[in-house]
């Protein structure tokens, strides 16, 4: 795993996280391409040791479950509140500490890996690959100036 160079044209994904509200822990998420087509691109949250596609990490990344895995490791008295608190006030605090976390950190995928496993091997082990790369958030682009 290694930095993506300033120098490297910058990420879709990234401008696509910079469109979205409350998402937390985008530091720990790793680009990973394929060695022999970078447009086969996959993301890796390593705090949740989740592998997916761009759509499915998007989805992941507004889970529940990664926010509050992400809280246990960075935010700990945050997390410790959630887990004590009565179970009514619960989804307020994941929110209120949703907000706070989101604007202290900027959601911006800044490391890359290169799969050790080219095409074919990834479409062995991974037979649905291509039908669940799904491509349609890549269009928020076309969506923005649509909307404004
Ligand atoms: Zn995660």
């Amino acid at each position: 795993m290694y930095a993506i160079a300033a120098t490297d044209p910058p990420l879709l994904f990234n401008k696509f996280l910079a469109t979205q509200r409350g998402i937390i822990g985008a530091e720990h998420v790793a680009q990973v391409i394929c060695q022999d087509n970078p447009d086969f691109e996959t993301y890796l949250c390593r705090t949740c040791e989740y592998w997916n596609t761009p759509g499915a990490m998007i989805t992941h990344l507004k889970s529940e479950k990664h926010q509050l895995n992400h809280m246990r490791k960075k935010f700990k008295d945050q997390f410790h509140k959630i887990q004590v608190a009565r179970k009514r006030n619960r989804q307020g605090l994941i929110d209120q500490y949703i907000k706070y976390i989101s604007l202290v950190e900027i959601p911006k995928i800044e490391k890359r890996m290169k799969a050790a496993l080219n095409v074919e091997i990834l479409l062995k082990i991974w037979p649905k690959f291509l039908q669940e790369l799904d491509e349609s958030w890549k269009n928020f682009e076309g969506m923005k100036i649509f909307f404004f």
